[in-house]
């Protein structure tokens, strides 16, 4: 695999040979629909976010953060991730979101020598998408579509690892969209992979958000900005939409006009509504994004 290298050493080079700048390319699953009732007699039917997974490339290897939620959506992304034709080594799952790792088991038997991990917080966050109740619950609103046999990734307890060299560095973001999440910062191309701490152009799962907790959220997005990242992306997008850093400003907006319609909606539909006319071109105008996961 190292054959480009080894001729430069065998032929007496003896400075050194700046890496390769590391290659991006993110998948995007479109929203599908979910089974059973909206918890809210209002906006679209019950359905999930359009979702991201993001392969971050060198010459020979590859990383990739995500592994999607389906069996067709994971076997998509296999098929996607085969097709850069590198050594898969390390699968980053950024958070406990079941979302965002459903389908690793899918992976991992297409990439058996990749190496799956998650901060030891999102770990203890994911327990809870392994027992009984929500994983009857996930099997109910996806009906046949997901894989047999659930498996959690490793616990990594450092703060970077590499790839061909270049340093990849986890950011604990605390509390966002969920509980101990987490971005992906790749100093040497100015790639943040956000996670669910941002969101492009479709509406975000402020279900389980208070207002402290909206607080911490854009905390983490401002810690997102101070990196001055050249491409962001985000757990969730509008399929196509580009992966723009404005993206981390427009997500501290919606945040910001939530806090501030909640406050003065004289209903539910209401703060819906507005939300809805706020933001006419973002996707996945569910309820249930943000008035809690159906149950
Ligand atoms: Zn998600």
């Amino acid at each position: 695999m190292a054959g480009k290298r080894e001729l430069k050493e065998s032929a007496g080079v003896t400075t050194p040979i700046a890496p390769s700048p590391l290659g991006v390319n993110v998948f995007t699953a479109p929203g599908k629909p979910m089974f059973g009732e909206r918890p809210k007699p209002f906006g679209e039917a019950l359905g999930f976010d359009p979702i991201t997974s993001t392969l971050i490339f060198g010459e020979y290897d590859a990383v990739l953060v995500d592994a999607m939620t389906t069996v067709a959506e994971a076997e998509a992304l296999a098929d996607w991730v085969a097709l850069h034709n590198r050594n898969l080594e390390t699968i980053y799952i950024t958070h406990a979101h079941f979302d965002h790792f459903y389908g690793l088991s899918i992976l991992l038997d297409r990439f058996p020598s990749a190496r799956a991990i998650a901060t030891p917080k999102t770990l203890k966050a994911m327990e809870m998408s392994f027992t009984a109740p929500v994983e009857r619950l996930a099997r109910r609103l996806f009906p046949g579509q997901l894989a047999t046999k659930f498996v959690a990734p490793q616990p990594y307890e450092h703060e970077t690892f590499t790839l061909e060299g270049q340093e990849l560095r986890i950011i604990e973001q605390g509390h966002t969209d969920s509980a101990d999440t987490t971005s992906l910062y790749v100093p040497s191309i100015g790639l943040v992979v956000a996670g669910d701490v941002v969101y492009n152009q479709c509406r975000m799962f402020v279900g389980d958000t208070t207002p402290e907790s909206r607080k911490h959220w854009i905390a983490a997005l401002d810690r997102l900005a101070a990196l001055n990242p050249t491409m962001v992306v985000a757990g969730h997008k509008k399929p196509g939409a580009p992966d723009s850093p404005s993206a981390i400003q427009e997500t501290k907006r919606y945040l910001q006009d939530f806090d501030r319609v909640k406050k003065a909606a004289t209903s539910d539909q209401d703060l819906f509504d507005q939300m809805t006319e706020l933001y006419p071109h973002w996707v996945a105008n569910q309820s249930w994004l943000m008035f809690g996961f159906p149950q």
